[in-house]
């Protein structure tokens, strides 16, 4: 069997106890950069009457404040620069999907730590030097781009930065200089491959052997049909402008969850409701603590994101901790007619019973006082060109599927091919008419 390549063996496959160890050094030191350097902190740790002195270890975390997005939001733009502005060298910015854009601060050393979580990512999806890496993720303030373009950079890749757009561009450059990774959004990269096959080109046309994917949840059944798309293994990568970006949690080939960067950050699961903490294996707001970053640390940020962690034993040989996929975020979770929906359910039974097109879109609405409900689903050419009855007997059987799976009725539209609008970066699924009026 090849021997297993890691970008930094030592941190990847560590001890529990050991990691312990030096994530207890790290927070100690951490929590007096921010108590003495970051005014509104201080003010957090005095409201909830803990000092530096309180924190001597991980087991010391729960005692710290949490810090939300509100509050960076409050601290807008410099309110939490914990590093004189002299010692900054980057801003990103988040995409703004849930309300005001939050920026982040890095120093020299906060991009180099970042872009090492990148290149171990990559390295995980099995990318060498000798790899052509094509990052279609945008550029410019979301940190995607700038992120898999430095990971890319520091494993040696020869990188394009092709940022997202301009799909058939990107095709003729992916063919012309024949890349072998691909980096984007999982809703780009499987219009990447629609476009591929309009165009007349087979899976194994292409010289693609991995897609470094995320930004945005999505779920198995969408991971196995981009993966038949482009002929690929995909692996899913996670982050957020907050924390740094993307790179926090990886995929290793196993394809089971992502491990997180715990030398870097610290992760919580909490009740969302109540803000307790969970045990491990227990569904809920994944919350982190940057025990490395220097211009803009968050002790226990709250993500929204709900998932599960586990330190089930992973056959790749790292000990990081795992984090499945995030579910969405528990602001992106819609009540309608008081039942907790999140689009990723929708998303499943799309793919998984319908073969449909991974084009689809929410349509929520309210009329008086009562809430409407509608998916609309792109048919494939192929549907599309089926008898009425076959349409209607889908209509029908995908109704009672989200039934069974919400427990509330949907009004299906199927639509006809290409009436979606398509992404380049993260998709529109759900248009709330309700937050309108
Ligand atoms: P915004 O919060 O405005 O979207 P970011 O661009 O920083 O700003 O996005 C970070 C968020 O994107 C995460 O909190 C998470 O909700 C989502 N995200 C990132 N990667 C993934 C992924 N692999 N799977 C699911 N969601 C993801
Ligand atoms: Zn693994």
């Amino acid at each position: 069997m090849a021997e297993k390549i890691y970008w930094n063996k030592e941190i990847e496959t560590m001890e529990l106890d050991k990691m312990k160890e030096l994530q207890s050094e790290r927070l100690v030191r951490q929590v007096k950069h921010v108590w003495d350097n970051v005014p509104y902190y201080r003010k957090l740790m005095e409201e909830k009457g803990v000092t530096p002195e309180d924190i001597k270890g991980v087991e010391d975390l729960h005692k710290l404040p949490f810090i939300s997005k509100a509050d960076l939001r409050e601290g807008y733009p410099y309110g939490l620069l914990a590093k004189p502005l002299s010692e900054c060298v980057r801003i990103q910015s988040t995409s703004g999907t849930t309300g005001k854009r939050v920026v982040a601060f890095y120093t020299q050393n906060d991009v180099d730590l970042w872009e090492d979580c990148v290149a171990r990512a990559i390295t995980a999806a099995g990318g060498t030097k000798e790899d052509v890496c094509q990052v279609c993720y945008g550029y410019g303030l979301f940190t995607g781009g700038p992120g898999l373009h430095g990971g890319a950079h520091k494993v040696g890749c020869l990188t394009l930065p092709m940022s997202s757009g301009n799909t058939e561009r990107q095709i003729q450059f992916m063919m012309d200089l024949k890349s072998t990774i691909l980096c984007c959004t999982p809703s780009y990269a499987a219009y990447i491959g629609e476009t591929l096959a309009e165009m007349g080109y087979k899976p194994e046309d292409n010289s693609l052997k991995a897609g470094i994917f995320g930004a945005e949840p999505w779920t198995e059944e969408m991971r196995q049909e981009i993966q038949k798309l482009l002929g690929i293994k995909a692996y899913d990568i996670y982050g957020l402008t907050e924390t740094s970006g993307p790179g926090v949690a990886f995929e290793c080939e196993e394809q089971t969850g992502m491990h997180i960067n715990e030398d870097n950050f610290i992760a919580e699961i909490i009740d969302p409701d109540t803000g307790e903490v969970l045990p491990e294996g227990s569904k809920g707001e994944l919350v982190f603590t940057s025990i490395t970053k220097e211009a803009f640390p968050l002790l226990r940020y709250r993500t929204r994101d709900i998932c599960v962690l586990s330190r089930k034993k992973c056959s790749c040989g790292r000990t990081l901790v795992k984090m499945t996929k995030p579910m969405g975020r528990s602001d992106d979770m819609l009540i309608i007619k008081g039942v907790n929906v999140f689009p990723s359910q929708i998303e499943t039974v799309l793919l998984k019973d319908f073969n449909a097109t991974p084009n689809y879109q929410i349509v929520v609405d309210r009329v008086g006082s009562v809430d409407t409900f509608e998916i609309k689903v792109e048919l494939s050419e192929d549907m599309f060109s089926d008898t009425i009855k076959s349409v209607e007997a889908l209509e029908k059987k995908l109704s009672a599927d989200i039934v069974q799976i919400l427990g509330i009725r949907a009004k299906i539209s199927l639509v006809e091919p290409k009436s979606i609008p398509r992404s380049e970066g993260k998709a529109v699924r759900v248009i709330d008419r309700r937050k309108l009026v």
